[in-house]
């Protein structure tokens, strides 16, 4: 019989291509899909990945603990991966209880359907290197102390202590995965690399000249999405849970991430991108540097995709969007 899995956040950049992992792998793939006036679209990254069709969708919603215990019943998964979140930092300063609620007590709350109806299931929570924020090591590893600088990254440190914390109370299968920053032409259009990837596409197609940035001297370490959910999985798959950095152990600006884009359309970046003090952030985190060691040598795991080979693959992603959808 093949295996059942449960992600929360399904909709999201890395629930779609968990998704097509796993269904890859022969799983039978269910997801929480939160209420909302525009159902019809919120699938449309599971769309673009050709796998809608082939995943079931569950009303519930983190802050609902009663729909996560439901589902869970439902669907006596083997392996839960739970993605869901109020992911955006800059967000997290304007939402922060809303924050707190979703990505910190939301974990408690899926813990705790499972404890009540599937306690042998296997747990992935999806911890962030926003967590080490005012970076204590140069390169920063599993045993790095945290020092969060949002109420994201503060809400990210209890869903990671949480998960820890029942791992040793209860003796469960929970794992914690430390994900540096991952992209994809699935990302939020928010988020930097998207942002960047999008109005460089729509630049070169006359659609728009300027792109505001804030803080381009920030230092990221940017990976792909589709190689980084393969560790979600193969966490699971070890006899015993345990918490890894995933990551590329390269670091680059936010400057030097738009240039390879405005390079790659042959156009230069000096003239279209303007500094706005309006993308600030109150408190900001000047870099991330992740050291996969942990991850390569007790699971194999390598990163596949380049920075460069990943912002190609989203500007091409985003000038088909923008010359096939001309509302974009
Ligand atoms: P996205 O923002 O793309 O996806 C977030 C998902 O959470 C969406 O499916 C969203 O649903 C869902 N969600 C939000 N609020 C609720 C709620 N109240 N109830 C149910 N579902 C909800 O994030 P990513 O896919 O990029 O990231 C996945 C996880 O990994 C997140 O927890 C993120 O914080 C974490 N992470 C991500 C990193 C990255 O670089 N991408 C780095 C480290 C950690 P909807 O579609 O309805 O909005
Ligand atoms: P984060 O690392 O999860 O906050 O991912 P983001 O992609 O949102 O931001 C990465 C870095 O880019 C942060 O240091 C931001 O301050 C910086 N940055 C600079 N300009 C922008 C911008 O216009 N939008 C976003 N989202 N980030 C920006």
């Amino acid at each position: 019989m093949s295996k059942r899995a449960l992600l929360t956040g399904i909709t999201g950049q890395d629930g779609a291509y968990l998704s097509q992992f796993l269904l890859g792998k022969g799983y039978e793939v269910f997801g929480v899909i939160r209420r909302s006036s525009h159902r019809g679209v919120e699938d449309h990254r599971l769309r673009w990945l050709g796998v809608a069709d082939k995943v079931t969708l569950l009303d519930g919603d983190m802050g609902d603990l009663s729909s996560l215990v439901r589902i869970v019943k439902e669907v006596q998964p083997q392996e839960i991966y739970n993605l869901a979140a109020q992911s955006f930092v800059a967000s997290s300063w304007r939402q922060p209880i809303h924050t707190g609620n979703i990505t910190a007590i939301g974990v408690t709350n899926i813990l705790e359907a499972m404890r009540a109806e599937k306690p042998d299931a296997r747990f992935y929570q999806a911890s962030s290197s926003e967590m080490y924020g005012l970076i204590q090591q140069d390169m920063q590893t599993e045993k790095t102390p945290f020092y969060p600088r949002s109420p994201y990254a503060v809400a990210k440190l209890y869903g990671h202590w949480i998960t820890v914390n029942y791992r040793e109370s209860f003796g469960f299968h929970a794992s914690s995965g430390i994900l540096f920053n991952h992209e994809s032409p699935l990302r939020g259009i928010e988020f930097v690399t998207r942002k960047v990837s999008h109005a460089v596409a729509r630049i070169k197609l006359g659609k728009q000249n300027e792109l505001r940035l804030g803080n381009i001297d920030a230092k990221r370490d940017w990976g792909h999405a589709r190689d980084y959910v393969q560790m979600m999985w193969m966490m699971l798959q070890q006899d015993k849970p345990d918490d890894y950095v995933v990551a590329t152990g390269r670091t680059t600006t936010v400057r030097d991430m738009c240039r390879i884009a405005f390079d790659y359309i042959g156009m230069d970046m000096g003239k279209h991108v303007v500094i706005d003090p309006a993308f600030y952030r109150p408190a900001e985190v000047e870099v991330l540097l992740g050291d996969p060691t942990k991850a390569r040598e007790k699971l194999g795991w390598v990163p596949k995709t380049s920075l460069e080979e990943m912002i190609r693959e989203m500007v091409d992603a985003d000038l088909e969007r923008v010359r096939t959808e001309p509302a974009l």
